[in-house]
């Protein structure tokens, strides 16, 4: 880890330092509140449960802490995004999308922006920079995409979007804050669900929007509290709890994966390996030149759809199941979502279990399906 992201982990578990007076308690108190006290004209405080919440406060607060910018925190990842599309984009726009990402941003545009006059077009996230960005008012990317771990240049992506007039939004979901950090590299927002990795423990949906645009964060707001797109405070409440653990859990997942990675690939039952981290994995260069770890996804190839679902629901120490981050490891064969990849494609999510033994699973798993 760098100097900087351990100094923002240490800083993490003390932030609310300097609010605290004489006996208030050291946890966040949850605030489950529609209305305030709020006589007269008074103004500069909480008046009402769409526009603030002191718990919605102190995980956007830890949030701006670890991301490096302003946050607006939403009640999912997609919540999130629905925000960024709907206050900032308007008829007459076109936007560029990942054809292999998240595939329910790429459903937000078909089912919703499209009969409003936004168009959109996608592209693989490998050659994103492909055919330029003229005529696009936002490019999105998601790198490494969810699910098949392609990556893109965030640095050559901000520069030829920006030179073209459009403004750059990463999802960086997969990576977290202590992973990547999209902002420093010249995209303008970054969102993510919060729902995997950052809460942790597969719990509650949540998502934010980070910004360093005063403007952006302004029509993000009035998004979340006109359209009333707002987090719960219980949810918000267990993201902050989550998160105080989340350079911990993160730092174990990527170590976990790294090893795991590196036996998978001399496994006769597996093709198609891909991890960021390996030394051959296609993206490996540009994950190290702009990634600070290379996450805890691995995606790999079985023969066929049934000894994929075999090796997935055989394995002890495995969870099958959608979504990722979670602190117990999780599989999911991706054909089943309608993602573009072969029947027998599985999405590893690595937990927090102990190596090892997590490593002696997969193996006789594995070892089942290709006997
Ligand atoms: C899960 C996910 C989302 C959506 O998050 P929700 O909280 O489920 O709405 C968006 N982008 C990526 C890359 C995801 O993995």
């Amino acid at each position: 880890m760098s100097e900087t992201a351990r100094s923002r982990a240490a800083a993490l578990p003390h932030l609310r330092r300097g609010r605290l007076t004489m006996g208030d308690p050291i946890p966040l108190p949850l605030t489950m509140a529609a209305i305030y006290h709020a006589p007269g004209d008074a103004t500069g405080f909480d008046q009402y449960g769409r526009f603030s919440n002191p718990t919605w406060d102190a995980v956007e607060h830890m949030l701006a802490h670890l991301v490096g910018a302003p946050c607006v925190a939403f009640p999912s990842g997609m919540a999130a995004i629905s925000a960024v599309f709907f206050g900032l984009l308007k008829s007459g726009d076109r936007i560029l999308l990942p054809s292999d990402g998240y595939h329910t941003t790429r459903a937000l545009a078909e089912g919703f922006l499209k009969p409003f006059g936004v168009a959109y077009d996608v592209r693989p996230t490998s050659t994103f920079l492909d055919g330029g960005f003229d005529g696009y008012r936002l490019a999105f990317v998601e790198t490494p995409a969810n699910p098949g771990l392609d990556i893109c240049d965030i640095t050559a992506v901000a520069e030829a979007a920006h030179k073209a007039g459009a403004i750059l939004v990463v999802d960086n979901t997969t990576m977290t804050p202590f992973g990547q950090r999209p902002l420093d590299l010249g995209a303008d927002i970054v969102i993510a669900a919060d729902t995997k990795a950052p809460n942790g423990h597969s719990d509650v949906l949540f998502g934010h929007v980070a910004s360093r645009n005063a403007d952006i964060i302004a029509a993000v707001s009035g998004w979340r509290e006109t359209s009333g797109a707002i987090p719960g405070p219980f949810e918000a409440w267990l993201v902050h709890r989550g998160l105080e653990t989340l350079d911990v859990r993160f730092d174990r997942m990527c170590s976990s994966a790294e090893v795991i990675a590196r036996r998978l690939e001399s496994h006769r039952a597996i093709s198609g390996l891909r991890f960021p981290g390996l030394v051959g994995d296609p993206s490996h260069n540009l994950a190290r030149a702009q990634m600070e770890r290379f996450g805890f996804l691995i995606s790999f190839v079985l023969a066929s759809k049934d000894k994929a679902e075999d090796f997935i629901n055989n394995c002890l120490l495995m969870q099958a199941a959608t979504s990722f981050g979670g602190v117990h490891t999780s599989a999911e064969r991706r054909a089943k979502r309608g993602d573009a990849v072969p029947p027998g494609f599985v999405r590893l999510s690595v937990g927090c279990e102990p190596v090892e033994e997590l490593w002696q699973a997969i193996e006789a798993s594995l070892d089942g399906t290709s006997g």
